[in-house]
């Protein structure tokens, strides 16, 4: 389908064990979708899948972008595509600084022979760094090194930014933040929320669904959707917590 993110009937398995079960999911663009979920679900799992991330087994389903499956290609292929992933915990690069990252990645973007505009780039990226009130200083420091946890976080959302793409997947984002990185990465998100772009935002706890307000929320639980709903939802299971959706979930099997 055209402008959707379309996750089918996946079955993903690691060492034997099945993680994800029949898991689908679609999101069109203009939406932000939450996943939530307790621990050990495999939401951090279907990030990963959908980062072309190899260690796991696809043993049935799709993944597609606009239409067209994403599934066994590889990162770069997939980025280029169009989605993004921000990670629970990105990685570090050092002597890498983050202004030559980012526009390293870009440059791998333009067709053979395009060369990017230094003065158009910087100009870009000093605008995007203003907008997420991130200092200067950082375009010359190394990718993520030694990094406060709101810093790394600040700099994926520069580099989501940067990189314009069509689907963004946040793993965890929020998770160690305190409340100033929080909202910088609540207003990263609402900056670039349009109808040419989709998010699904992972995220165990309610608290950035008060800043990134969502159009859906589902709960996952045992590797599968087991609840949608709008954003009520996150606020109800910050009430209730996740108990409820395990013994619903249990009784249904019980009684099948
Ligand atoms: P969540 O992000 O919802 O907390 P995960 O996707 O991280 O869940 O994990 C789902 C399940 O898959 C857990 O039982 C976890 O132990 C298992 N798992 C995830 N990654 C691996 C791995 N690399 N090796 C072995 N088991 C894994
Ligand atoms: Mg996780």
């Amino acid at each position: 389908m055209n402008n959707t993110l379309e996750i089918k009937n996946l079955n993903v398995s690691i060492d034997g064990q099945a993680i994800l079960k029949d898991f689908s999911l679609s999101i069109p663009k203009g939406e932000v979708h939450a996943l939530m979920g307790p621990n050990g679900t495999g939401k951090s799992t279907l990030a990963k899948v959908m980062a072309g991330h190899e260690d796991y087994t696809v043993e049935s389903g799709d993944i597609l972008l606009d239409g067209d499956s994403i599934l066994g290609q590889e990162p770069d292929v997939i980025s280029h595509a169009g989605l993004f992933l921000a990670f629970q915990y990105p990685m570090e690069i050092p002597g890498v600084s983050i202004a030559n990252f980012i526009r390293a990645a870009r440059q791998s973007r333009l067709p053979e022979g395009e060369q990017i505009k230094a003065v158009e780039y910087y100009k870009d990226l000093y605008a995007k760094m203003d907008a997420l009130k991130i200092d200067r200083s950082f375009t010359a420091r190394s990718l993520n090194e030694g990094f406060s946890g709101g810093e790394k976080k600040r700099c994926e959302v520069l580099q989501m930014s940067m990189l314009d793409p069509k689907y963004c997947v946040m793993d965890e984002t929020d998770s160690g933040l305190d409340i100033d990185a929080l909202r910088v990465v609540a207003d990263g998100v609402n900056l670039m929320r349009n109808q040419a772009r989709a998010f699904l935002v992972i995220t165990h706890y309610q608290r950035l669904l008060d800043y990134i307000v969502p159009d859906v929320v589902h709960v996952m639980y045992d590797g599968r959707i087991v609840h949608s709903g709008d954003k009520d939802l996150a606020k109800e299971l910050e009430v209730k917590g996740y108990d409820w959706v395990k013994e619903e979930f249990t009784d249904a099997i019980v009684g099948a």
